[in-house]
């Protein structure tokens, strides 16, 4: 979200200067395990999804100019029982926005994508304009195109406090001190440390990736096999074809529900990590049920109801807050870029950000 945000404020001609903790890019970050799944139909609340067309536009337009591929279409799989928050959120979404999609039976999808394994009591919403975004190159990508653009941006550097009044926020890092006319907080798994307003309501958690080698390698190509979201009684398993690093991705959401603090969390991967998301491969997946080749650990950071924040703060309105993305914010990168530039200099947004209030989660007394 930060790359995203200086790129815009750069690329508006504005005057910018990022802030990193870590290097730049990082491998500690939630972005971190090379892709990350991008769909329309999306169960979470149809209010995403005009923000997610333009987030596809923008996906293409900063391709263009990395001159590197960033957004590959596979079509999405979204599995679940008939009645499940799944489908019934999937279908919800895309007749209220009139997207293009086809119900499938457990048989179709089998039949279709052969790397799957649906059991019959399950049916599935395909929707064609699902696929993933090469998350790492597109932080790159938007980091290049921020500096190109004139924006100044340092790493290794940590924010430490920020107070705002009259139309000046005044930063506090480990290196120095800075005025400007507005901050734009998005410091992910780390908003408990920073913002005291969100210490108790948006809570960082351990996920861990992991990717299979496959048996039958042909049915997890890109073009042969399509990014799921899958709900079973298990929980929510989530995948990628195989591309750009060897095997069949696969994660769960909430994974082990690992409540814990950004700055000490457990980065080493465990059997009992494996364990879970080998089940789901043996169960659904038994065609890419090989050796393990690779696992990461990363962070959600979650709110109550897993909707973002994007907003200005409630004591400070030249202070943007973009934070709480709750395990689905990559996707949006682009766009929150754009929204959080129009919050910070002009005070709004054409895009409907209701659902993302911040005082839903600090109620005002
Ligand atoms: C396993 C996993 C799978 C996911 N899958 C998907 C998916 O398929 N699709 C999808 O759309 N989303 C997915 N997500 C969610 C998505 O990756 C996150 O929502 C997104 O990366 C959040 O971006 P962010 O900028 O808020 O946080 P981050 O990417 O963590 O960036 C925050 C940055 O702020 C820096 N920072 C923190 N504190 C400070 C400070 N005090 N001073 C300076 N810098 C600071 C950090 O070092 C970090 O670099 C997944 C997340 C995980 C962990």
């Amino acid at each position: 979200m930060g790359s995203a945000t200086v790129y815009e404020f750069a690329r508006r001609g504005r005057r910018v200067l990022g802030l990193e903790q870590f290097d730049v890019p990082n491998a500690l970050a939630a972005y971190v395990g090379v892709t990350r799944i991008i769909r329309l139909a999306y169960s979470e609340h149809p209010s995403y999804v005009p923000l997610l067309l333009r987030a596809y536009e923008l996906w293409r337009a900063l391709e263009s100019a990395a001159g590197e591929p960033l957004l590959f279409i596979t079509g999405g799989v979204d599995a679940g029982s008939e009645s499940s928050w799944t489908i019934q959120g999937s279908l919800r979404s895309c007749n209220e926005h009139a997207l293009a999609h086809r119900m499938m039976s457990a048989d179709d999808v089998n039949r279709e994508f052969p790397g799957y394994r649906l059991p019959q009591d399950l049916v599935a919403v395909y929707q064609p304009d699902g696929g993933f975004v090469m998350s790492e190159r597109c932080v790159v990508a938007h980091l290049n195109a921020a500096l190109s653009a004139g924006a100044e941006i340092h790493g290794r550097e940590r924010l430490m406090d920020w107070d705002a009044s009259g139309g000046t926020v005044r930063v506090t890092t480990d290196r120095g001190r800075y005025e400007a006319g507005a901050l734009v907080l998005t410091v992910g798994p780390w908003t408990p440390g920073v913002e005291r307003q969100l210490r108790s309501s948006i809570v960082a958690e351990r996920q861990v990736l992991l990717w299979a080698q496959p048996r039958r390698p042909e049915y997890f190509e890109v073009g042969r096999f399509p990014i799921f979201n899958m709900e079973v009684p298990e929980g929510r398993f989530y995948g990628f074809p195989v591309h750009s690093v060897p095997g069949f991705k696969i994660g769960k959401y909430h994974h082990r529900r690992e409540a814990v603090q950004a700055d000490s969390v457990d980065r080493t991967c465990h059997p009992a990590d494996e364990a879970v998301l080998r089940e789901g491969i043996r169960r659904y997946f038994p065609e890419a049920d090989g050796p393990t080749l690779a696992m990461k650990v990363c962070m959600f950071a979650n709110t109550p109801d897993e909707h973002f924040v994007i907003d200005r703060h409630p004591a400070a309105e030249n202070v943007i807050v973009a934070a709480g993305f709750s395990g689905h914010g990559f996707k949006f990168c682009s766009v929150v870029g754009e929204i959080v530039v129009d919050l910070a200099t002009r005070g709004s947004t054409d895009f409907d950000v209701e659902l993302f209030r911040m005082d839903r989660l600090t109620p005002r007394s």
